[in-house]
């Protein structure tokens, strides 16, 4: 079978999957991407991401979606301010120009947003919550949290740091490094704390 007819399974609509999705797209590949999430908008997407140029930008721009990227980015959002609970300034950047310039941020919903339109209609299964998968034939019969099975050519696991898949390719377990980030937000932070602004 030529590998342009096999099936390909993502398991995973991070920005992982879903950008390997539209490259493989793009290329021709028969490609499915399943996604836990019950859909796009299941959950914040969390917060934004730098890409770098010879990473996330580098995928970006093979997969034509820099114009997006760059129509959806947050100009100033590399930039760092780090102030005690008495608003002293400890650290600040913002006089760094060049900061964005080589790693620029986006959230990551918008990105989310602008890798899911670029895929074909009903390339992402929502609701697929990866449960286990078997052999069958020449490929894999992928078993879901609902009960849900499909057949795939070939598997890939895009499921993020406790990927499902990963046990299928390797004994090597996940392991907590010793470092824990709490991270917050303070909405409308340009009104709330104009004066740190
Ligand atoms: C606090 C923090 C800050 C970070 N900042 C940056 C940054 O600035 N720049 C940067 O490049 N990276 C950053 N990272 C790393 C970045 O989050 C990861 O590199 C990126 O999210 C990996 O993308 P992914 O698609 O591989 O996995 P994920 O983003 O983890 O996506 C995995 C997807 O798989 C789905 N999924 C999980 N399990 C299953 C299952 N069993 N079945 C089906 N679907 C499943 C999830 O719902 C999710 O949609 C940061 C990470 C953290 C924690």
């Amino acid at each position: 079978m030529n590998i342009k007819d096999k099936k390909i399974a993502i398991v995973g609509g991070g920005p992982g999957g879903l950008t390997l999705a539209r490259l493989l797209q793009q290329e021709g590949f028969i490609v499915k991407v399943y996604e836990r999430d019950i859909n796009k908008d299941a959950r914040v997407q969390g917060a934004n991401l730098d890409l770098h140029e010879e990473s996330g930008l580098a995928a970006l721009k093979k997969a034509n979606l820099l114009d997006a990227f760059y129509a959806n980015y947050l100009p100033d959002a590399g930039k760092l301010r780090i102030l005690d609970n008495n608003g002293k300034i400890h650290l600040d950047d913002h006089e760094n120009e060049h900061i964005a310039e080589h790693r620029p941020e986006i959230d990551r919903g918008p990105l989310r947003k602008i890798l899911l339109e670029s895929l074909q209609p009903e390339t992402v299964v929502w609701d697929s919550q990866f449960v286990s998968m078997k052999r069958e034939n020449d490929g894999w019969l992928l078993l879901f949290k609902n009960e849900k099975e499909y057949y795939a050519d070939i598997v890939i696991g895009a499921d993020g740091a406790n990927s499902k898949i990963r046990p299928y390719l390797s004994d090597i377990k996940a392991i907590y490094s010793g470092v824990t980030i709490v991270e917050g937000n303070i909405y409308d932070a340009n009104k709330k704390c104009a004066q740190y602004f």
